[in-house]
């Protein structure tokens, strides 16, 4: 009897190297969610140098209070009161808050422990201006009905975000696969970063580059991923595609990720 479970037992920890093996052997057939707890937010220096001021805040597609408070260094309480909210989860997208004393708007980028991500796919939104709200109900308009396709979107100033602003989507807040890219497994196995703007002709802004090249570092970073792996959409085998667009400084933004600059 004995015997017989401790067979069982191995067969069972054999299952399990197989799975595992399997999982990061192919993007195509990795597991879904492999979110392990709750996200670390690393967050850096403020995109401006504003002093401290009351201001008014647009929520977006996966913000809590909780991240909202973290954004602008403000404590929960805080927000609730002066918003007379008194259950977080009535909170909705597009609703307007206003944070008392906020401090000049940070970078907060959660990142989740996983083996799921192996490249970084960079897109443009082809629109002149947006947000990660815009985009969600763009997309939600084309079919997707869990919204937003990207896991991060960098603003361009428009849509009352800050130009340079990094948002992230609920699909990297729940872990979820993109809806960016249908070839390649890059949706299963790819993080999707779209910077709002048309790059057909123009560049992206200075500060849309420096927040990329913040954001890209972080994520190779945290999840080993090798610079040949951080892709344009248009450089995933199969795709027809300029994305994201003949004036994005691809070269110029290598050499800076490289350089960690
Ligand atoms: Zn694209």
């Amino acid at each position: 009897m004995i015997f017989g479970v401790k067979i069982r037992f191995d067969f069972f920890k054999l299952l399990i190297l197989a799975v595992v093996v399997t999982a990061i052997s192919s993007c195509a057939t990795a597991p879904l969610p492999v979110s392990q707890g709750p996200a670390t937010d690393i967050i850096y220096k403020p995109y401006g140098t504003a002093a401290r001021q009351d201001i008014s805040h647009i929520i977006g597609p996966a913000e809590t209070v909780y991240r909202i408070s973290r954004m602008y260094d403000v404590p929960i309480d805080t927000i609730l009161k002066a918003n007379n909210i008194a259950d977080p989860k009535e909170l909705r997208i597009g609703q307007k808050l206003v944070i008392p004393q906020a401090a000049s708007l940070r970078p907060v980028i959660p990142v989740f422990r996983s083996s799921k991500w192996r490249y970084i796919v960079i897109h443009h939104s082809v629109t002149d201006s947006g947000d990660a709200q815009s985009l969600d109900l763009i997309h939600r308009r084309r079919g997707f009905d869990r919204g937003l396709g990207y896991h991060f979107v960098i603003d361009n100033g428009t849509s009352t975000r800050i130009d340079g602003q990094i948002e992230a989507s609920p699909r990297w807040i729940k872990q979820s696969d993109g809806a960016h890219c249908n070839t390649g497994g890059m949706n299963e196995c790819g993080i999707g970063i779209c910077l709002v703007g048309d790059f057909t002709n123009e560049e992206p802004s200075r500060k849309q580059m420096d927040s990329l090249v913040l954001l890209v570092n972080t994520l190779r970073k945290f999840y080993h991923i090798s610079l040949s792996r951080v892709i344009r959409h248009k450089d995933v085998p199969g795709k027809n595609t300029a994305c994201p667009g003949d004036s994005f400084p691809w070269k110029e933004f290598k050499d800076r990720v490289k350089s960690g600059r």
